[in-house]
């Protein structure tokens, strides 16, 4: 029996765990992947205090030797399901069951796919959703990035250094992204701005994407759009089917909790990306995860009593 069972070693699951286990709580990290979450997918991050401008992968470096620093044991695990006993939980992966007093969800978000005919055909042969990993293979290339938010728009930016051309295609006529993030895309010359546009089908030959079928939102006229490639930053759908049966889900599958970082069921927290919140950020998910290590402790000095 651990005291704490943490789902997911983003930002927000490391934290958690760094304070449990610096609490003396026995912790264990269950994660399907790498550590790291999004940021393993994320170029530069350089609104994370303390570091100064750094690489998603560095700064998931150090947040997990931190998150072990106090005996945090960490083990690959994908997550099906999670049973609440009262007292204990049961957490279920593919191949192994633990208990444990406390559990954290902090399995985040994963990018919610376009739906539009040739998109699952042509992912990896020029349909990415992650342009750390891809962009090098469009180098000197023209491609395109579906979205407005700070994901196509921050990612877009990073696919300069490689492409010759990022063309960001949205639907709107304004970006949601950050201002800071808009003004610097504006200046860059390597980026063009597509408006009032959506994708209708993504086409390619027998090896790879070509083009893409592109309908202007107030004609209705739908045209081509020859790319090498096409990166889809439409949003973020949260990772929580394995918790559905426990009813901590809202509608869209988000997880409410109060300040503390509760869900409906005692002893069960959620934190970062995948709770209902204003703002998914590093920083947030940080704080999240601090509070939640922090709870934990006094829930099961509570179960003492
Ligand atoms: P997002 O903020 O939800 O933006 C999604 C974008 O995709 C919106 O511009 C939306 O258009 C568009 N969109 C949605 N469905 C579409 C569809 N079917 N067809 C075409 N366009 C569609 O998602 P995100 O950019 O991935 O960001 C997710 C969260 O992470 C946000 O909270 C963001 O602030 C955060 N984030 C922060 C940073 C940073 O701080 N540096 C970097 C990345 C992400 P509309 O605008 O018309 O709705």
């Amino acid at each position: 029996m651990y005291d704490v069972i943490v789902i997911g070693a983003g930002p927000g699951g490391m934290t958690a765990a760094l304070y449990a286990s610096r609490a003396d709580l026995s912790v264990l990290v269950l994660e399907k992947g790498i550590y790291g979450g999004q940021l393993q997918n994320t170029a530069d991050v350089e609104n994370y205090p303390g570091v100064g401008l750094v690489t998603g992968p560095e700064l998931a470096e150090k947040i997990y030797k931190d998150s072990t620093a106090f005996g945090a044991e960490h083990a690959y695990g994908s997550v099906t399901k999670v049973e609440d006993h009262g007292t204990h939980k049961t957490v279920h992966t593919e191949d192994e069951q633990y208990d444990a007093k406390v559990v954290i969800i902090a399995t985040g978000s994963d990018h919610r796919h376009l739906g539009v005919p040739g998109e699952e055909e042509f992912s990896g042969r020029g349909v990415s959703y992650c342009a750390v990993c891809d962009g090098p293979f469009f180098r000197n290339k023209h491609v395109a990035v579906i979205g407005g938010g700070d994901s196509a728009v921050e990612e877009g930016s990073y696919l300069t250094q490689v492409a010759d051309k990022v063309s960001v295609i949205h639907r709107r006529d304004e970006l949601r992204a950050q201002k800071v993030l808009q003004d610097r895309a504006f200046k860059n010359e390597k980026m063009t701005f597509v408006w009032n546009h959506v994708v209708e089908e993504i086409q390619g030959d027998d090896i790879k994407v070509n083009n893409l079928r592109i309908k202007d939102t107030q004609t209705g006229e739908v045209s081509d759009y020859p790319v090498d490639g096409v990166f889809i930053y439409v949003g973020l759908d949260p990772i929580t089917e394995p918790f559905k049966s426990l009813g901590v889900t809202n509608e869209e599958g988000w997880i409410p909790t109060n300040e503390k970082m509760e869900t409906s069921v005692p002893g069960v927290y959620a934190i970062g990306d995948v709770r209902e919140t204003v703002l998914r950020q590093i920083t947030t998910a940080v704080g999240d995860g601090s509070i939640a290590g922090q709870e934990a402790f006094k829930y099961i000095e509570s179960l003492a009593d």
